[in-house]
């Protein structure tokens, strides 16, 4: 149960941009929450709100990712309102490889020194590969961006990122059988929304999520496919088994979350911890046993949606998302949302590929689906 609240340090806007935070666990650990703000085109219709990074005063003082490029100057001025000089850091936590959770790491590291902790993957996924194609829409990103989705007014921002990052070297590689920095701490690899996703267990009472389980919304899962793009730049052997990529990977992600974070009492994700000028209290299993539903019951809508008529990704999204969703680039991420649930349904044999090339797809009138997932409710 949980008995310690979140007290609020510094007030923020009303989406938590800005705001400071502060849990105190049970031994007495101070974990402060930073809203550093985020850059995107939502405007009114979507929005993500800050993200949210973890700094854990101690012996060695340990930050949970770096928020997104371009905001170190943000990120310091947060840090020194809870006293903490960027000198003071001596671990740095990355939950996976994307802008808005890794962006200032090189500043970040090269000012502090910090150890640098990370998925094995990670250095595959900031790394480039010329001369690897492999159906990549940007075989000229880097591994973590090969099938990026941004439109290119978005991602020409990231170029100066993408190569600043690539020069990281990390240190701590974090493996299934890998030591955590120390007691307090026990890594989860989970996979789902990047091949590179982790999730830090602290002191086994708060989980530091990363976008695995983030509160009020769910992560875009990876697709299968993009294994078959990024196949020759994983680590060896990795992601052959859907084990990298992919929605059935996430909820493989989710299970062991929800098995193996019974006692954890409080999430503290990466996005929405703080909203609509509130905080959001939840328990990561039952979070984790809450998502695992909510794709289960996308998959039934979506066969639903199909019933007998041969539909294409955006047809199909049309009828699953609210209008407000689809705007601007909302439209590619909510087909991509449904391909995600197309890849399982097709792997369970409930629905067939009509045209491959087009994505468009007919159910078989099997609800296979249902099998695969009880096995993790
Ligand atoms: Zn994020």
């Amino acid at each position: 149960m949980l008995l310690q609240k979140l007290e609020i340090i510094q007030e923020g806007k009303s989406n938590g941009e800005g705001i400071i935070m502060r849990y105190r666990t049970r031994r007495g650990t101070d974990i402060f929450c930073l809203g550093v703000p985020l850059f995107y085109e939502s405007g009114e219709d979507w929005d993500l709100g800050p993200t949210f990074c973890y700094l854990i005063p101690g012996k060695k003082t340990t930050l949970i990712d770096s928020g997104q490029f371009n905001r170190y100057e943000l990120l310091k001025a947060l840090l020194k309102r809870v006293g903490c000089d960027v000198k003071d850091i001596g671990r740095v936590i990355i939950t996976h490889s994307h802008e808005d959770h890794d962006g200032n790491l090189p500043e970040l590291i090269e000012d502090s020194g910090a150890e640098l902790w990370a998925h094995y993957a990670f250095s595959n996924m900031i790394a480039y590969y010329h001369g690897i194609d492999d159906g990549a829409s940007h075989p000229d990103f880097p591994g973590s961006c090969r099938c990026c989705l941004m439109p290119d007014r978005f991602n020409r921002n990231c170029l100066q990122y993408h190569e600043k990052r690539s020069h990281l070297k990390i240190g701590h590689p974090i493996t299934e059988a890998s030591d955590p920095p120390g007691p307090d701490y026990r890594f989860m690899l989970t996979p789902g929304h990047s091949p590179d996703s982790i999730c830090t267990v602290f002191e086994e009472e708060v989980l530091l999520s990363g976008d695995t389980l983030l509160a009020t919304i769910t992560p875009h899962p990876t697709l299968m496919l993009e294994y078959f793009v990024n196949r020759r730049i994983l680590p060896e052997g990795y992601g052959s088994q859907n084990d990298a990529y992919g929605l059935m990977s996430y909820i493989n992600s989710l299970y062991n979350l929800k098995t193996q974070c019974r006692d954890v009492d409080l999430l503290l994700p990466a996005h929405r911890l703080f909203e609509k000028g509130k905080i959001n209290y939840l328990k990561p299993s039952d979070r984790a046993a809450e998502i695992i539903i909510f794709h289960l019951e996308r998959c039934g809508n979506i066969l639903k949606i199909l019933d007998n008529r041969v539909l294409g990704l955006d047809e199909i999204s049309l009828d699953l998302f609210e209008p407000r969703l689809r705007k601007g680039w909302g439209r590619f991420l909510s087909q991509r949302e449904v391909m995600s649930h197309l890849e399982l349904l097709a792997i369970c044999g409930d629905i067939e590929w009509v045209n491959s090339n087009k994505f468009t797809s007919r159910a078989t009138g099997s609800n296979n689906y249902k099998e695969f997932f009880a096995k993790y409710i």
